[in-house]
């Protein structure tokens, strides 16, 4: 199994204070305040069914924060509201969490992990990032290698990108199938695609009734941020070394991915193991959302922090009693 890597249509949006004439006429705190929306990470959320477009979701929008310093205070109690939670998690210890990233290339997936889960305890966390697979992963079903990583009880695992690559960058490149061995009567294109999403769905469900809880973050950024900061990689020297020539060649294939994403999100956002479309134009923004989002699933659950029963309780009484009266 391989080790964790750490513990632990577009919508142009064009101001950033977008008030109209209350803008100009209110005072810039009083006006910041009250035009800041209250961030609602359910609004973000896929709604199952067969009507949802890509095209609708935005790559940026009003953004959550009026300064960098409201920033860094919002993310902040995000994060210690976070550590709390896992902490919680990780003491009740019946729960687990499943979030996944997918995003196309420079969308920000490793930063906003960097970020959003700074203030988790390393030893409730673990982040697994898969590449393209290799031989011996290409001998097992899919699902395989990414069930292997699955957080326990209690842990909060991160997936930086998942089995759903297959449904996406496999189905963008269909001869990547070739490696796949699989019988030739499974690869018939309308049955496959389908075929692949009935199986996450199923896993999902199951991780579900077992108690690991999933949640799907798609980091949406205009291909416009994405030219921008694939530029930023090549201009700035201690970039470089994230510049790969093959991300090029995925951007050209653009408007495939979006048909992919867009067709894997519809099949596979459910009300238990909901995809959000996260507007990431704005790193700051999306971090906010997604830390929410988080923050959202974890306090949905129903924990405590295990409390001894009568008996324990007297015991764990009179040893304190004793250790207060040791002296020293
Ligand atoms: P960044 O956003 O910084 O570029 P990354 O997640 O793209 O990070 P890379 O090392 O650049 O990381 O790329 C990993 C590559 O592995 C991606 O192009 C992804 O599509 C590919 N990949 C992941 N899983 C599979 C899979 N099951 N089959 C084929 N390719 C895969
Ligand atoms: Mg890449």
């Amino acid at each position: 199994m391989p080790a964790p890597e750490q513990s632990f249509r577009t919508k142009p949006f064009s101001s950033k204070r977008n008030g109209g004439w209350l803008a100009n006429v209110l005072p810039v705190h009083f006006c910041d305040s009250f035009l800041l929306v209250k961030l609602d990470s359910a609004k973000f959320r896929v709604r199952p069914g067969h009507g949802w477009r890509l095209t609708n979701s935005p790559t940026a929008t009003r953004p959550y924060y009026n300064s960098k310093a409201d920033y860094r205070k919002q993310i902040e109690e995000r994060t210690q509201e976070l550590a709390s939670l896992q902490s919680l998690l990780y003491a009740h210890n019946r729960y687990a969490l499943l979030i996944i990233f997918q995003a196309m290339d420079a969308a920000g997936k490793d930063s906003s992990i960097k970020h959003v889960m700074s203030g988790v305890n390393p030893e409730g966390c673990e982040v697994y990032s898969f590449k393209k697979p290799g031989a011996d992963e290409l001998e097992h079903d899919f699902l395989w290698r990414t069930t292997r990583c699955l957080p326990e009880r209690g842990r909060i695992g991160i997936f930086n990108r998942s089995y759903y690559e297959e449904v996406l960058v496999v189905r963008v490149h269909p001869q990547v199938l070739r490696g796949q061995n699989l019988p030739a009567e499974l690869l018939e294109e309308g049955l496959l695609w389908k075929g692949r999403f009935q199986s996450i769905n199923d896993l999902e469900s199951h991780l579900q009734r077992n108690g690991t809880h999933v949640l799907k973050f798609f980091l949406h950024i205009s291909k416009e941020e994405q030219r921008k900061r694939l530029l930023a990689r090549l201009e700035d020297p201690t970039k470089n070394w994230k510049f790969e020539a093959g991300d090029l060649e995925e951007r050209d294939l653009w408007n495939d991915y979006m048909a992919a994403y867009e067709e894997c999100l519809r099949a596979t956002s459910t009300k238990d193991a909901p995809w959000y479309v996260i507007p990431a134009d704005d790193k700051k923004n999306a971090r906010l959302i997604i830390s929410q989002a988080i923050v959202d699933r974890l306090k949905s659950l129903k924990m405590n922090y295990p409390r001894p029963d009568g008996a324990y309780q007297k015991e764990l009484e009179s040893i304190a009693k004793l250790l207060k009266e040791e002296k020293s």
